[in-house]
Formats: structure tokens, C-alpha cells, sequence
């Protein structure tokens, strides 16, 4: 049995993380869980899957009589630190997984990725760590496992590029002019997936595919210019890629991120699984369609953020991080997330990053440069 240990098990990813083991219990034990203060359920699931090490960031009652819960910012990589597991998952929403994802790769560890912000904000450090650790960075997000799934047996030079769907969120055909009225209900209403509050509102704004080309292009070793970007409302076809002789290979399943963690843990074994297969005995119609960058202009500055690899994309995904809490809290309109990212890339373009510690640095200043402007 491998060793596995789940951060954010209490959110939408590490639930489903948790649902895979119950179908497959004969392969993982639980070293370990970690959340940010859902309590709780942690003790749920830790009587349930019999987990002796547990990781919360900001409990609601210290449990002095346990000593087997570690507390703090820092919990999560403390807990990698203290039970070696062989697999990590990392569903932890934000920038703060980044520091457990590169605690994981320098202990030789594979990383099961679904904090997609981990590469986003430090994709250089993370790779260059993990390949001196010889440690597996193996994609849960669900574009970049069905790319990973085409690629297997092709030769790297063959890629000519990979198209990323999106489902194009609740909004793709919404005029622009009534962006300014667009609630925090209605942005949460996500038509294909149910996720965390950040990834669908960055899925409304189209933000989580600006996000998902920095990550592809750091996963699979490619420039930002091979890595395009289509609307496939349905949400089936998972993403593609084109090759040298302009075949296109695609991974199709109904959308269900089970099917991802999945083959992100058992991996390279492929297992079977307990869901819904997709219908063919009556219509099914896959519609592919350019996105629309004038409307959506984040999938633009996601590009641009990657002249400065190091610097831009984290200032990026900092004030992202923040616009969107100010408009789930009503501070901020839909229409003015994207800006204020703009004016806080543009206000802090000139930092140099040259060490892993850095990044985080650079995370907090951009939060503090966003909240001014949202303010
Ligand atoms: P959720 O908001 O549902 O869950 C986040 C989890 O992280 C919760 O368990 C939360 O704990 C925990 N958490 C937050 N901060 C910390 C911290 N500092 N230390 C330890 N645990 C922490 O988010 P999602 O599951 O939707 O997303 C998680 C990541 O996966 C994101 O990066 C997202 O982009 C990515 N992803 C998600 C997909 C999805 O379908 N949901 C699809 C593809 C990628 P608590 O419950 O206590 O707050
Ligand atoms: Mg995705």
C-alpha cells in the first residue's frame, strides 16, 4: 500500500480525492490530511479512513489534548515534513499551496497537482526541485490530464500544440455591457462543474484558463505561443493535441474530476471506476468555438504575464486571488476583477524573483498593491 497524503481534503477536489480511495481501498493508506480550519469534517474523515496525522491552519477549538493535529500557516508542509508519504495531493486552493508542492518534490515525492497556482507562481523553482529530486509532477486538472493521457507513447518534437477547452463558464454569451450588473450568485453558478469559490468565479472571468496556459506550458515544456485555447460548452472533450502531421488526439469522458485524481494516483496503471459513462444512444452534439479574447481579456494577460515568467504570472494570480474575494464580499463589481489584476501587474512589473522563498514574498506585496486599488 502506498502512502498518501491529501491537502484541502475538505474541499471539492480533496472530496473527490477521498471518494476515489473508497473505490480503490486496497491501494492507499492515509498518512495524512490537511485543511484551513473546516475542523469538523477533518475529524470526519480521519475516523473514517483511520488517519493518525492531521493538519489544521486556524482550528476553532485547540484540541490540547490531541497531539496528533499540528496547527498553523505552515501546517501543511510540517505535516509532509513528518510522515514522508509517497503521494501527495494537493487540492489546496491558492497561493498558499505553492510552499506544500515544493516540499513535497524535495522529498522525492510524487505530486498529484490540482493547485494549479503552485506552478502558476513558481513554476521554475518547482520543476527545477523536482528534477533534482527525480520527483513526479503528475497533473489532476482536468485539461492538463487529458493532455497528459494524448501524450503518452508520442515524442515531445512531435507536439505542434495543445488546445485547452473551457467550458466558458456562465457568461460566454453574455454581452459585455451587462457585466457590471453580473451578482456573486450568478457567477457561482458554474453550468458543468461544482468547485471551490475561487476557481468559479476565475472560470466566470475566464481567468482559470489563463492560469491553465502558464500551468500547461510549465507541465509539458511548452512555449505559451503552442498552447491554445477553445469554447466547448458541453465540457466533454477535455482538451487536445495537435501533432507535426496535424492529427489532433482528445480525451473524452462526462465531467467528473474523479475520472482526474484518478488517473493522477494510480497512474501509470490505469483502474476501473464507479461513474456515469457518457450516453451515445441519443444526440450528442460537441460544439468547438474561439474564444472571444475581447470580451474575456484575461486569457490575453495571461500570455502577456509570461515574458516575466518568474514575476508576473505570481502578481497575477495575487491580485486575482484578492479581486475576487473583494467580489464575493460585494467590494468590487464582476467587470472590475481583471482590472484591478492589470494596474497591480503593471504597478509591480519591475520585481526580480530569484529564489523559491521570494515568491511568497512577492504574493504578499501584490495582495497589498490590489487591496489598495480595490480600496
Ligand atoms: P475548495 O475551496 O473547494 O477547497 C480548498 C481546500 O483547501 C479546502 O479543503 C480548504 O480547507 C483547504 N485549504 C485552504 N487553504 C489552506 C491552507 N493554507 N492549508 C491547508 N489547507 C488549505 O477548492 P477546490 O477544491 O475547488 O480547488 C482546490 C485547487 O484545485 C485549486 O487550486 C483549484 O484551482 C484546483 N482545481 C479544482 C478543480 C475542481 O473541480 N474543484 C478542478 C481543477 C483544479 P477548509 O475547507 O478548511 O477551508
Ligand atoms: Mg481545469
Amino acid at each position: 500500500m502506498k502512502q498518501i497524503v491529501i491537502l484541502g481534503s475538505t474541499g471539492s477536489i480533496g472530496t473527490s480525492a477521498l471518494d476515489v480511495i473508497r473505490m480503490h481501498p486496497d491501494k492507499f493508506s492515509i498518512a495524512g490530511l490537511a485543511a484551513h480550519s473546516n475542523q469538523d469534517i477533518l475529524l470526519k474523515q480521519a475516523r473514517e479512513f483511520n488517519v493518525k496525522r492531521l493538519a489544521l491552519v486556524r482550528p476553532y477549538e485547540k484540541r490540547t489534548s490531541l497531539d496528533d493535529i499540528i496547527y498553523g500557516e505552515n501546517c501543511a508542509t510540517e505535516l509532509i515534513r513528518q510522515t514522508q508519504p509517497d503521494i501527495v495531493v494537493n487540492g489546496i486552493s491558492g497561493a498558499a499551496g505553492f510552499l506544500p508542492s515544493l516540499e513535497t518534490v524535495r522529498h522525492g515525492a510524487t505530486l498529484a497537482l490540482a493547485n494549479k497556482e503552485s506552478l502558476v507562481i513558481g513554476g521554475s523553482f518547482l520543476k527545477s526541485e523536482a528534477e533534482a529530486q527525480s520527483a513526479r509532477i503528475v497533473p489532476v486538472d482536468s485539461e492538463h490530464c487529458a493532455i497528459f493521457q494524448c501524450l503518452v507513447g508520442e515524442e515531445h518534437n512531435d507536439v505542434r500544440r495543445i488546445i485547452l477547452t473551457a467550458s466558458g463558464g456562465p457568461f460566454w454569451q453574455t454581452p459585455r455591457k451587462d457585466f457590471p450588473r453580473i451578482t456573486p450568485e450568478q457567477a457561482l453558478n458554474h453550468p458543468k462543474w461544482e468547485m471551490g469559490k475561487r476557481i468559479t468565479i476565475d472560470s466566470a472571468t475566464m481567468m482559470n484558463k489563463g492560469l491553465e496556459i502558464i500551468e500547461a506550458s510549465w507541465l509539458f515544456d511548452l512555449p505559451i505561443n503552442k498552447i491554445d485555447v477553445c469554447i466547448h460548452p458541453q465540457s466533454i472533450i477535455h482538451s487536445m493535441v495537435e501533432f507535426c502531421d496535424l492529427s489532433i488526439k482528445a480525451q473524452l469522458s462526462n465531467p467528473d474530476m474523479r475520472l482526474a485524481i484518478a488517473y493522477a494516483l494510480f497512474w501509470p496503471q490505469r483502474l476501473a471506476l464507479d461513474l456515469e459513462p457518457i450516453d451515445l444512444s441519443t444526440d450528442l452534439v460537441l460544439e468547438l468555438l474561439p474564444p472571444d479574447t475581447k470580451k474575456f481579456t484575461s486569457i490575453t494577460l495571461a500570455r502577456h504575464a509570461m515574458q516575466q515568467p518568474r514575476s508576473l504570472p505570481c502578481i497575477m494570480n495575487a491580485a486575482d486571488e484578492v479581486a475576487v474575494q473583494a467580489f464575493l464580499k460585494g467590494r468590487l463589481r464582476f467587470d472590475q476583477i481583471i482590472p484591478v489584476v492589470e494596474k497591480t501587474m503593471d504597478a509591480l512589473s519591475g520585481w526580480k524573483i530569484d529564489n523559491a522563498p521570494e515568491v511568497m514574498d512577492l504574493d504578499h506585496e501584490a495582495r497589498h498593491k490590489a487591496e489598495e486599488f480595490i480600496r
